[in-house]
């Protein structure tokens, strides 16, 4: 069976198409996207497109798009205006543009129509067909109303982002499956992204060996629920973590997103006694009620995430949470907001993604009567965002006199020092007078500023 997976960048013969054309792409959303832009990039380059620099130095300007809120497709929709606009401010000639991603395989060929249409629809696995496309629009003779589309799912193939592309930090991005078989009720990324397919172990393995080759030193392992990773229903997250903790030269591994109801007791151990996995849970909790909980189709309840969140302390070393939560739901009373700040008092995450309730066509919850008034979401967010930093600064302050070690990721905001992360997921500040991206820093903790801890050496 391993060999029906297909890598479409490998099995992409290169060709002149893209001589002379320059390509800017601009990466909205989630990490899988900023993974897929990658891929796009390699994809191309075998073609001899060019990377452009922004939008005025491209032919095409592609954007790889996001269409988890309406809000986000709505900004998009905007920016394909601007981009003319701000093309046509600059007396330069009207640009190719095109729609990957999300909101491609959502709207399809809707995307050609109104003020702002676009020329070319490209969904999340029709990507080697973008050069082709591309080229052939490119030479083209129309003039008005150019249409290409390629949308529809293919779970039998994966891209392969090339080592080579990826931006210089620490943590390079890998896939290891796409989609999701969960049907989460405000969730539109089934619709999106299709069903859960994932990239054999081999594959992944040989794309950590090849970034290790050229300097990896951490990857994070990428998916919409990477802990439900099953390849043929043989080998599970626990078994892969430790196949990529085999490979030589890699230090670090970190993964995202994981469902909590696959986060099982057997993979929180290997996650425990692995060395190189980094002990930090991102495990969204969304809502602390019960009964929001069954409306949301998360397949768990309060108490069982509660209990994994303890077993997790028990057998994992140092291990730090972070969490998604939706206030204002369809339905939630004042009772099940109030179970969501109980869990926040209970599990003390480092850090949370916190939304309002919006609703979002196309999804199961859109048929549920979106009946919480804007102001009262807003009043139930903001309690969410003060009872975090209240627990936050409780915390906070039990680190300082520690002593961290972690490794330099990037030059912090503030002049003259680099940012820090620990294995833990927590970002410490040291000065810049010394040592490099990528090499291990400590420091004592003196103090902090929102999540980001103050040090001296
Ligand atoms: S687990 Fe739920 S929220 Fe996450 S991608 Fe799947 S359907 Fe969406």
């Amino acid at each position: 069976m391993a060999d029906f997976q297909t890598d479409l960048n490998a099995m992409h013969e290169p060709s002149d198409v893209g001589s002379g054309i320059r390509v800017f792409i601009e990466t909205y959303g989630c990490q899988m996207n900023a993974y897929d832009s990658q891929a796009i990039g390699g994809l191309l380059e075998k073609d001899g497109f060019e990377s452009a620099s922004d939008i005025y130095d491209a032919d095409v300007v592609l954007l790889n798009t996001c269409s988890v809120r309406e809000l986000a497709e709505h900004k998009i929709t905007s920016r394909v205006g601007e981009i003319r606009r701000q093309r046509r401010n600059a007396d330069l000639p009207p640009v190719t543009v095109g729609i990957c991603g999300c909101m491609a395989e959502r709207l399809g060929n809707e995307l050609h129509k109104g003020v702002n249409r676009v020329d070319l629809v490209v969904g999340v696995d029709n990507y080697d067909k973008l050069p082709g496309m591309l080229g052939e629009l490119i030479r083209s003779s129309e003039t008005k109303h150019r249409k290409r589309t390629a949308t529809g799912h293919r779970n039998d193939a994966h891209y392969v982002a090339p080592p080579s592309l990826y931006p210089v930090n620490n943590s390079h991005l890998v896939t290891i499956h796409k989609g999701c078989d969960y049907k989460c009720t405000y969730c539109i990324v089934p619709y999106t992204r299709g069903p859960q397919a994932e990239k054999s172990p081999e594959a992944i393995e040989s794309e950590i060996k090849a970034l290790v080759d050229s300097g990896a030193q951490e990857v994070t392992l990428l998916g919409q629920n990477v802990t439900a990773y099953n390849w043929e229903k043989d080998l599970d997250f626990a078994a892969l973590l430790e196949r990529v903790s085999a490979i030589d030269g890699l230090q670090r591994i970190r993964f995202l997103t994981g469902h909590p109801k696959d986060m099982h007791p057997h993979t929180m151990e290997a996650i425990g006694s692995l060395k190189k996995v980094c002990p930090w849970l991102h495990l969204p909790i969304q809502s602390g009620s019960n009964a929001i909980l069954k409306r949301m189709k998360r397949l768990y309840k309060q108490e069982e995430y509660l209990e994994m969140v303890d077993y997790a302390r028990s057998v994992i070393p140092d291990v730090t949470f972070s969490t998604d939560i939706i206030v204002g739901f369809p339905g939630e009373t004042e009772e099940d907001f109030q179970a969501t700040l109980e869990v926040l008092r209970l599990v003390k995450y480092d850090q949370i993604f916190s939304f309002k309730y919006s609703e979002r066509p196309g999804v199961p919850a859109a048929r549920l009567a979106d009946d919480i008034s804007i102001d009262e979401k807003k009043r139930r967010l903001a309690e969410v965002l003060a009872l975090q930093e209240e627990i936050w600064n409780v915390e906070a302050t039990k680190q300082v006199g520690k002593t961290w070690t972690g490794i330099i990721e990037t030059a912090a905001r503030k002049q003259g020092f680099w940012r820090v992360r620990t294995a833990n997921n927590r970002k410490f500040l040291v000065a810049d007078d010394r040592q490099k991206i990528g090499d291990e820093a400590s420091a004592i903790i003196t103090g902090y500023s929102n999540t980001t801890f103050l040090t001296v050496e």
